[in-house]
């Protein structure tokens, strides 16, 4: 339409009518009614209903102003006095992983070594005559003695496969005899810069690989964009059963990144994803070449850059500034130098980029964010650097990603698994420094939570129960572990939400039940910010919305 030739009483009427909407004609899609909302911008509860049309909200408040909003096309739901939350958000977490965990040998909670091997053998008789067997969630923290495990039991008991078993943590693997040949690992292989294959006394491996020595697995095959595409499908369906609208996948490589660009352009990834490009030079060039990809629809975001300053805690890879409390020669690893992250975060800022840097302990910490604060040159928050994880960091530091805008990626699950054993590594002293959401927050700094999945569950509501409780399902320690740290129910939400949408460049686009943003809602069956702490990884998750639709719905599959 040319407005030169349009006649006044014309623009006139239009513009009365986009001053007052009607949606008598074909009305709002989706009517949610008779709920009750919790929209975390702003803060508080709503009564009423909520409309959806076109994919955003478009109403929400008393029922009786949500009538205007019913046509004949409206989908109403009758929510009869059910809970809903903006669509929850895994601020870190790896997508991909999470499907192919299912196709692996799960290994999460075996309570010895032998449990461990039975798993694998089991896996390997059905396995194709040679076929690499793998596996994910051995942790030695739960075995008697708390030992690392040597090949020799696995060896004995798969001979003919090769087997790749990850530690819980992602940060330290075991593999069999068989694999050592495969990869070229022998007495005589050396140490790579922040890593390490653990010895026997004789100088011999033990089949153990932490942090970088774990590389030596880039010299085989990766996955076919087939699996990737496959994993990210399956991955995405446990997502949506537990509340997630967006997801992270933090640190991919070129391959990975295509089969979610596929994924995007079929309409095939049923949630949001955020991905951050892996600290690899080449892609790294090519990226920061072309700058970031913002996807109007804001389904596939490539905004980030992943480094690792450091190890875990579990493997004793964690950088800390004082030794190990139960390994006295023993400060951890530093996986990439401060100068190398400084350089990589001034072109990442440069190109558009955000930079996430995990950091574990106090040591890594402190070297991650000397070059984030020299790379940003004082307080932006603006740029959304992110520290994951943030576990172990002097209260200084913590501090001081307040001042300069750094936000606290942490992972609540990750303070109740640690919590048994944490005290060991760090010595009573430390433990002020550790998992302390509370202190990120009373110094005015902004905290986006997540699980790290599959290193944890995808499940949030375990991160709401954690984070609010400090305590494992079976309600210890009583009080809580550093109860101090507890968050109240409405910042962990808040968490889950607006801070981690905040965290990707998504708070535009979602993270609270406001007029204008994208519908992405769950449904629980009752309120999980009011029932009783226990209750609240139990509070079933009726319904998932994504851009307004459907795609969830407990005890059916859309
Ligand atoms: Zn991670």
């Amino acid at each position: 339409m040319t407005l030169g030739r349009t006649p006044f009483l014309l623009l006139a009427a239009l513009a009365a009518a986009a001053a007052a909407p009607s949606y008598a004609e074909d009305g709002a899609d989706l009517v949610l009614q008779h709920g009750v909302f919790y929209p975390v911008q702003p803060p508080g509860r709503v009564e009423g209903s909520l409309a959806v049309r076109g994919g955003r909200i478009v109403y929400l408040g008393p029922d009786a102003g949500a009538e205007r909003f019913r046509g004949p096309h409206t989908r109403v739901v009758d929510l009869a006095g059910r809970t809903v939350t903006p669509g929850l958000i895994d601020a870190h977490s790896h997508l991909r992983d999470l499907g192919r965990n299912l196709a692996e040998v799960d290994l999460t909670g075996a309570p010895t070594y032998d449990e461990v091997v039975r798993r694998v053998r089991e896996a390997a008789a059905r396995a194709p005559q040679g076929a690499w067997v793998f596996g994910n969630g051995w942790d030695q923290n739960r075995w008697p003695g708390k030992q690392f495990p040597s090949h020799e039991p696995l060896s004995a008991a798969v001979p003919d496969h090769p087997v790749w078993l990850n530690r819980v943590d992602g940060h330290a693997a075991l593999v069999n005899a068989r694999a050592m040949e495969i990869l070229g690992i022998d007495a005589s292989t050396k140490d790579p810069a922040g890593g390490r294959f653990l010895r026997d006394a004789s100088g011999r491996p033990s089949g153990v690989l932490v942090d970088n020595a774990m590389h030596i697995a880039d010299r085989l095959p990766g996955p076919s964009r087939e699996e990737n595409e496959r994993w990210l499908r399956d991955g995405a369906r446990q997502c949506l059963a537990v509340g997630l609208t967006t997801a992270t996948d933090m640190g991919v490589d070129g391959d990975l990144i295509a089969a979610y660009q596929a994924l995007r352009q079929t309409g095939e990834l049923p949630l949001r994803a955020a991905v951050f490009v892996a600290d690899n030079q080449p892609l790294l060039d090519e990226w920061f070449r072309r700058g970031p990809e913002i996807d109007p629809e804001a389904r596939l975001t490539i905004r980030g850059v992943k480094m690792y300053a450091d190890g875990a805690l579990g493997s004793r890879g964690a950088a800390l500034l004082e030794p190990y409390s139960d390994d006295p020669g023993n400060i951890g690893l530093l996986l990439t130098p401060g100068a190398h992250m400084e350089d990589v975060a001034r072109r990442a800022v440069a190109a558009g980029f955000q930079v996430a840097i995990h950091a574990i302990g106090d040591r890594g910490a402190l070297v991650a964010l000397d070059a984030m604060e020299k790379a940003l040159g004082g307080p932006r928050p603006e740029a959304r650097f992110r520290l994951e994880h943030t576990q172990i960091v002097r209260v200084q530091d913590l501090e001081r990603m307040a001042r300069l805008g750094v936000i606290a990626s942490m992972q609540p699950t990750h303070a109740t698994s640690d919590m048994p054993w944490a005290g060991d590594r760090l010595g009573e002293g430390r433990l002020e420094r550790a998992y302390a959401w509370r202190k990120v927050l009373n110094f005015g700094g902004r905290l986006a939570l997540g699980s790290d999945f599959p290193v944890e569950s995808p499940d949030p509501r375990l991160g709401i129960y954690a984070a609010v409780t400090r305590q494992d399902l079976a309600g210890n320690p009583p009080g809580g572990w550093l109860p101090g740290e507890r968050l109240t129910r409405e910042e962990a939400l808040r968490g889950f939400t607006l801070d981690a949408a905040w965290s990707l460049f998504l708070e535009k686009e979602v993270g609270s039940l406001e007029v204008g943003k994208r519908a992405d809602l769950v449904v629980f069956a009752r309120d999980i910010m009011t029932v009783p702490e226990a209750e609240i990884p139990r509070v079933e998750v009726d319904m998932t919305v994504v851009d307004g639709k459907v795609v969830h719905e407990r005890g059916r599959t859309p």
